[in-house]
């Protein structure tokens, strides 16, 4: 759609017939605010897909218990309170699609099997149609890869650079969708009926409930898949075993379990792609990094990602940087730059519960909400002081930004187990903070 807006009509090639069954339901404001710019807000109210106000952390007890309401900034950057969405992916994703349909690009059912090459640069894709199981060539001056987990190119290999395993590879997720739960009855923002919820158990094991309309509601057990294995249980027996055991709200929440979705699993979800952008293609989304689901950003980075390339693309095609050897190079700085706002965030979660609770209450409350909007890019003030605090404390401060200079942006990421000076981070079993060391409540 954005690319429409820049006059270029795409063709959007897609693999299954949607609608289709998809996890990635609650939005930050950011993320919000992309449907907003879209002109998409009135179909989002008509088509009642539960507003948010906010996410709420339940800790291990009610004073570990924390709520970050979803903002938005103004023209002069003052911060006021929004409401972003909740959404059934089949039903979002097929909106999507049809809309951007009826504003000008071109749908292809078919499986890109290959990438056309000539000059150095990719040229288009070989297409498995899905009507007639045949094989077509589609030129394009600049391929998008947006095959999400599946990661297209960079599992082709060749053509981006390296894909690492990312901090969090060592986790699954498993999921269904539930009824007849116990949800909050409004009254406050914070206690507003359709926000998220999260439940956190111990470090890396913690619990979603994401209302998606009146009844249903998309919960998710995210654990080391460690202890995944160590239980021997079916998926469905450690989910519905799980939504009893994870979390005391969790279990009060849902007295009568009664589940209306397969139960999914997705282990091994955090990589990155080095180098995802060059001549002819640009990975989009989770086609080139995703880190932790725990706070709701993978949405809001694959829509803004397709916002800000759109009049890059445009300036490509009118001619602008044909020459350079990467084209995007600028783009993928941008991007990289902003998705390692998050990386540290979520990390600086994950390690140092204590501090970041400190800093959402007290120290940099602002900062912690525009980060939680997904508000992560240069020109939305990062690195902001709460940013750089936190990369004191997990001892990254300068070596963000030497990265950032080094013409070998992409040696091995710093947030990978697998860079050599932090896999003993990572893998040592330090003691473990909990929330019951959190500040509570302001
Ligand atoms: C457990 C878990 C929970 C999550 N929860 C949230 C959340 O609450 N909020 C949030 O914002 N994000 C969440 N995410 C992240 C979110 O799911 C993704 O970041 C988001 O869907 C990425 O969008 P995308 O467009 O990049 O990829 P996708 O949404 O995965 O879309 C990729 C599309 O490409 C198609 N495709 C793939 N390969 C090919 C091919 N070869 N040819 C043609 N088509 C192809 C696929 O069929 C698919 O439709 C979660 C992720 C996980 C793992």
């Amino acid at each position: 759609m954005f690319l429409v807006r820049e006059g270029i009509k795409p063709i959007i090639v897609e693999a299954e017939s949607f609608p289709r069954y998809h996890i990635g339901e609650s939005m930050t404001g950011a993320g919000g605010k992309v449907l907003r710019d879209l002109g998409l807000a009135d179909q989002m109210y008509k088509r009642k897909h539960p507003t948010k106000q906010g996410v709420k952390v339940y800790g291990q007890s009610a004073k570990g218990t924390w709520f970050v309401p979803v903002t938005g900034r103004d023209e002069n950057w003052k911060l006021f309170e929004w409401d972003t969405w909740q959404v059934r992916r089949s039903d979002f994703d097929k909106m999507m699609l049809e809309e951007a349909v009826s504003r000008g690009a071109t749908p292809i059912q078919g499986k890109a099997v290959k990438p056309l090459k000539g000059n150095g640069s990719i040229t288009g894709a070989q297409i498995r149609m899905a009507d007639s199981d045949k094989l077509e060539d589609i030129e394009s001056q600049v391929l998008l890869d947006c095959s999400g987990q599946a990661t297209w190119l960079a599992n082709l290999g060749g053509f981006t650079g390296p894909k690492y395993l990312g901090a969090y590879d060592k986790q699954i997720a498993i999921f269904s969708q539930v009824v007849n739960t116990i949800r909050d009855n409004g009254g406050t923002r914070e206690t507003h009926k359709d926000n998220t919820l999260i439940f956190y158990q111990k470090k890396y094991h913690w619990g979603w409930f994401i209302p998606l309309d009146e009844e249903v509601v998309s919960v998710g057990i995210v654990c080391p898949s460690a202890y995944f294995l160590d239980k021997k249980e079916s998926k469905r027996d450690f989910y519905i075993r799980e939504l009893r055991e994870l979390h005391p709200e969790l279990s009060r929440r849902i007295p009568e379990i009664k589940l209306v979705e397969d139960v999914h699993v997705i282990p091994n979800y955090s990589y990155q792609v080095n180098g995802f952008c060059g001549k002819g293609f640009i990975c989009i989304g989770d086609a080139h990094r995703f880190i932790d689901p725990i706070f709701s950003f993978g949405l809001t980075v694959t829509m803004r990602e397709g916002q800000f390339v759109a009049p890059i693309i445009r300036r490509y095609l009118e001619g602008a940087n044909r020459d350079k050897p990467n084209p995007f190079a600028d783009h993928q700085l941008f991007c990289e730059m902003g998705i390692d706002v998050l990386e540290d965030v979520l990390d600086s979660f994950w390690e140092h519960p204590l501090s970041f609770a400190h800093c959402v209450y007290s120290r940099y409350t602002e900062y912690m909400t525009d980060m939680f909007a997904g508000r992560i890019y240069a020109h939305e003030r990062q690195p902001t002081p709460a940013l750089l605090s936190f990369r004191k404390l997990l001892n990254r401060e300068g070596e963000r930004e030497q990265s950032y200079k080094s013409s070998d942006l992409y040696s091995i990421p710093i947030g990978s187990r697998y860079h050599p000076e932090r896999a003993a981070i990572w893998e040592v079993n330090s003691p473990v903070e909990t929330t019951e060391t959190w500040m509570g409540p302001r």
